[in-house]
């Protein structure tokens, strides 16, 4: 498919070293390290990944630091970052390599890849940044890079095509220190073999198909058949001297052991009753305040938000937001900053 690997990853290479952004997670060697930011850095933009990895690293300074912390803490460090499942099977991960592995982070592809919350890419990514050694990884920015370099049309939402691209990535990783190439095919996707690319400023033009043939529109082919549930809830906020009622979810399903308002699926009518009854209060008044929809990966949201006033709101603790320490959802996050009950 590619007709010299070799060169392609030359002028991938030559590229890099003169174009690399300057990132906390770059150079460093320290496998959990690049665990934690590879675990980030999937489903979040580096920008927004970046001071949360500093502050995680600082904080969690080794696996077992990490193991020895509580699920709430590890949840607080993630608040805000969305898809908490990651850091629940980080902490868990984290457990089984300090108590399990002697601390020691797995070096071989197979056991990286039992890690809980660890899929082929991250383990591949991982193997070949953290131990220098040549699995290619192939993630959204690969995929894009590969295909257009190649011409590859098929659609890569199917394995079988998506593995076709992970060879060609193979064929060249040979030809670089993996290190550094799993580093700049990703850095090539993430800022120039854009959604819109730069084909101008790119290293791969004069061997790109989809730059010869002028269908950088039309790849990378992939067919998505995502079918998000949607639920609408009301939300109650109540206030007490600058602080507020939250509670905190079952500790299995969505956002399990977060923090949030109460919400209620239903009409109005049915969730405030669901809302007196859960708290034992009585509401004096209700006033919608705004809607706004929150997209997990396989449901969306539609929250309805009501302040709410009690005859008697001495049943119910309130918390300040400033000291607190757990981590609340960020939908929920949302409608704080929103509301600007703080
Ligand atoms: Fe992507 Fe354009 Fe480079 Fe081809 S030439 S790899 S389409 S940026």
């Amino acid at each position: 498919m590619l007709k010299n690997p070799k060169q392609a990853a030359d002028s991938l290479m030559d590229w890099y070293h003169v174009h690399k952004r300057d990132l906390p997670f770059r150079g460093i060697d320290n496998p959990y390290f690049t665990w934690v930011s590879e675990i980030m850095l999937q489903q979040t933009q580096v920008d927004t990944a970046v001071p949360y990895f500093n502050r995680f690293i600082k904080r969690f300074d080794t696996v077992c630091t990490l193991a020895n912390a509580s699920e709430d803490e590890v949840l607080k460090y993630w608040e805000g970052l969305g898809y908490y499942r990651r850091a629940k099977h980080l902490h868990e991960s984290a457990k089984r390599i300090c108590f399990e592995m002697d601390g020691v982070f797995p070096s071989d592809l197979k056991t990286i890849e039992s890690l809980k919350g660890v899929g082929r890419y991250i383990a591949r990514a991982i193997h070949s940044i953290a131990f220098n050694e040549p699995s290619a990884a192939v993630d959204g920015n690969v995929l894009r890079v590969i295909s257009r370099l190649t011409g590859y049309d098929q659609d890569l939402m199917k394995p079988a095509n998506a593995r076709v691209v992970e060879g060609v990535a193979q064929s060249m990783i040979e030809h670089a220190p993996p290190r550094d190439f799993t580093q700049a095919l990703m850095e090539l996707g993430a800022t120039v073999c854009q959604k819109s690319p730069k084909c101008d400023v790119c290293p791969m033009q004069s061997m790109c198909v989809a730059y010869q043939t002028d269908t950088q529109g039309e790849l990378p082919v992939m067919i998505k058949n995502t079918k998000r549930t949607e639920k609408t809830y009301h939300v109650f906020v109540t206030t007490h001297e600058k602080k507020v009622f939250l509670v905190r979810r079952p500790d299995n399903g969505l956002l399990a052991n977060l923090y949030t308002f109460p919400q209620y699926e239903g009409d109005l009518k049915t969730a405030l009753k669901s809302f007196e009854s859960e708290f034992k209060v009585d509401v004096d008044t209700h006033d919608e305040a705004f809607k706004l929809d929150h997209i997990f990966s396989h449901q969306v949201w539609h929250l309805v938000v009501h302040r709410v006033e009690l005859k008697d709101d001495s049943a119910l603790s309130f918390v300040s937001l400033t000291d607190f320490p757990y981590a609340i959802a960020k939908a929920h996050l949302k409608i704080i900053d929103q509301l600007k009950v703080i």
